[in-house]
């Protein structure tokens, strides 16, 4: 079972080591990317703490492939605008952050019994740069991203991602960037936060400090509540990606473990 620690002695506990930590972030609203508020300002204290990687493998829930895992190990990956409807500046932003082709590839041959492929599409997506621009405001780390196969059941993407555990001793700051409860059809500024939305998202915390990843992954073990929380699941998976990157030795620090929007958790995970 991790020890649980909090989210202020886990930022004094970061030094340069040869183990990185692994961290999960819920993003939420797009618009956090490049406003002021609480969520953001965890990230930058954490990225303030943080010790330099070699290179960030970034998981998002919004690069999802079927039927292989694709890495992408161009030179520069671009920045990429997937969504609509948003103020301007968030079409202006950059994150000209490059990428880490060598490391890459190395991820590729890591799984090589998952599908996992290289690719030159794709590049940063917002879930990617969103958190990416608080944590590493410079754009000075390189940077790439692996999708995620939704082919796949959770448990098995719980697998696959196991294979990446000698990265973070390489230097590879592995950032998962999805939410732990995610409903946007539910979605209601004003609204109070439903109740099976703070149950999913408290059993979550419960399961993932016992250790108990088998229950994380076991979809109809949640019942009716999964779907309610994740009428979609492409968020939560890179919960379960993270989840399978932690160890029993490890710190295990929640923060921003907040309700926003009614249905969307934002509760983020680092574990050391
Ligand atoms: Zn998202």
């Amino acid at each position: 079972m991790p020890r649980i620690v909090r989210f202020e002695d886990m930022l004094g506990l970061l030094k340069p080591s040869d183990k990185m930590p692994v961290l999960f972030l819920g993003h939420g609203n797009p618009l956090y990317a490049i406003t002021d508020n609480v969520f953001a300002k965890n990230w930058r204290k954490l990225g303030d703490r943080l010790p330099k990687p070699q290179a960030v493998l970034c998981i998002s829930a919004h690069w999802e492939t079927r039927g292989t895992t694709l890495v992408h190990v161009g030179k520069q990956p671009k920045t990429i605008h997937d969504f609509y409807g948003f103020p301007q500046a968030m079409f202006d932003v950059q994150y000209p952050a490059p990428g880490a082709p060598d490391i890459a590839q190395k991820t590729v041959d890591l799984l090589v019994n998952h599908h996992g492929e290289e690719s030159m599409e794709w590049g940063l997506d917002h879930g990617a740069w969103a958190v990416l621009r608080h944590l590493f405001p410079e754009a000075d780390v390189p940077v790439f991203q692996l999708s995620i196969d939704m082919s796949l059941s959770l448990a098995d993407q719980y697998e696959l991602a196991k294979e990446l555990t000698q990265l973070r001793h390489q230097g590879v700051l592995i950032v998962g960037s999805g939410n732990v409860v995610h409903n946007l059809r539910q979605v209601d500024m004003q609204g109070k936060t439903k109740d099976w939305a703070i149950e999913f998202d408290v059993r979550f915390a419960e399961l993932l400090a016992k250790g108990d990843h088998k229950a994380l992954t076991d979809m109809s073990a949640w019942g009716t509540l999964f779907r309610q929380a994740h009428p979609t699941h492409e968020h939560y998976s890179p919960a379960i990606y993270l989840a399978a990157l932690t160890n029993a030795q490890d710190e295990l620090a929640f923060f921003n473990d907040q309700m926003d929007m009614g249905s969307i958790s934002m509760r983020s995970f680092i574990s050391l």
